[in-house]
């Protein structure tokens, strides 16, 4: 099927277009620039920026696919988890194409659509994979057995207690002075610095925090050991270290994600690690990943990099999945939803 994507849950306006697991065109549009100075995402900002660039992003990814909308079998939308003015921009925008084309709209969760993506790349997802979601505002450890979410397909075995991977990696970045998003510039500043250079704390990890949160993460405590390092070299009049700060923590982060989702696959029998959400894109987590894994005999996919940040082709191709095995679509009244727990992979 001809699936078109829209994609708005947060800073990008996203409009990817796919046949089946085909890619065709992948428009997306950021507003991040008129962010940056604020330090996060503004979310009336950001609702106008979607409103102002859906348009103009639906006629570039169809240029670009070299289809016409009226080729489009179905309509995939974003409608939750993320911002809900910024959901709603683009739920409305999915519900006019799909009346005035008459055609279907499917309704699926952000989240879900991260893991999705990687079908674009690798082909079918494995069933059941183990998925490790990493970003802005999520990290959790889900069991897939059904990624459209079919009787529990969407099983989470475990969750941050407190921040996002992404979200540390972006209270760091700005600890050191470097801009927002801050992922981005850890990654390239860790690739000059010395990952054993300072011992930062791995959240979660001791015998007794095992026994309750075997998969759950915690990042605010590296946030905090790395803010009290930092400030102890300032006050100490020493310069900042920032390229071994940055890989340091990095390495701390990575590790645990790595460890805890290795830990998840082997406890499960599951022999297929996914890796999606924006933190994906690390350099680190990628080989990091596919090192120790392979030493279990585990395989790891990884979407691209561009594909890993958030985008309407994830969308699209979760929406072409549900075509696909005949999931019934979405009512044309479906809400936009802040805070779709990940279990709710399509809207009903
Ligand atoms: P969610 O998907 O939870 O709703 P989001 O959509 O805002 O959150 P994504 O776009 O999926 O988040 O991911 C953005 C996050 O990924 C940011 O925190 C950003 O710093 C982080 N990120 C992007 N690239 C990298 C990288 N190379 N290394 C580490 N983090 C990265
Ligand atoms: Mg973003
Ligand atoms: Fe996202």
């Amino acid at each position: 099927p001809l699936v078109l994507g829209i994609e708005t849950s947060c800073d990008e306006t996203g409009v990817g277009i796919v046949r089946g697991h085909t890619l065709l065109a992948d428009a997306v549009a950021s507003s991040v620039e008129q962010h940056a100075r604020f330090g996060g995402v503004v979310p009336e900002v950001a609702s106008r920026a979607h409103l102002e660039a859906m348009v103009p992003t639906i006629q570039r990814a169809c240029d670009t696919a070299g289809v016409s909308l009226r080729d489009v079998d179905a309509i995939a939308v974003t409608h939750g988890p993320g911002l809900a003015g910024a959901l709603l921009v683009g739920v409305a925008s999915a519900k006019a194409l799909a009346l005035s084309l008459g055609k279907p709209i499917y309704g699926v969760n952000h989240l879900a659509a991260h893991v999705a993506v990687d079908q674009l790349e690798h082909g079918p997802l494995p069933e059941p994979s183990l998925a490790l979601l990493v970003s802005g505002g999520h990290s959790s450890l889900l069991k897939v057995t059904d990624i459209t979410g079919h009787d529990g397909g969407v099983d989470p075995l475990g969750a941050t207690i407190d921040d996002a991977a992404g979200e540390a990696f972006d209270k760091v970045a700005r600890l050191l002075g470097l801009p927002f998003p801050g992922g981005p510039h850890i990654d390239r500043a860790a690739r000059e610095g010395n990952q054993v250079a300072i011992d930062f704390p791995r959240g979660l990890t001791s015998r007794r925090d095992l026994e309750r949160h075997r998969f759950d993460f915690s990042f605010s405590g590296l946030k905090t050991a790395v803010a009290r390092w930092v400030e102890a070299r300032e006050r100490s009049g020493e310069p900042v270290p920032v390229a071994d700060v940055a890989a340091s923590f990095q390495e701390a982060v990575c590790d645990v994600l790595v460890r805890k989702a290795l830990d998840a696959a082997a406890s499960e029998g599951i022999e297929d690690l996914m890796i999606g959400g924006g933190v994906a894109a690390n350099s680190r987590l990628r080989v990091l990943a596919e090192e120790r894994a392979s030493k279990l005999g585990i395989r790891v996919r990884v979407p691209r990099p561009g594909l890993c940040t958030d985008n309407g082709a994830m969308v699209a191709a979760l929406g072409a999945t549900m075509v696909e095995r005949g999931r019934t679509p979405s009512p044309l009244d479906l809400p936009a939803d802040s805070s779709l727990p990940v279990t709710e992979v399509l809207a009903g």
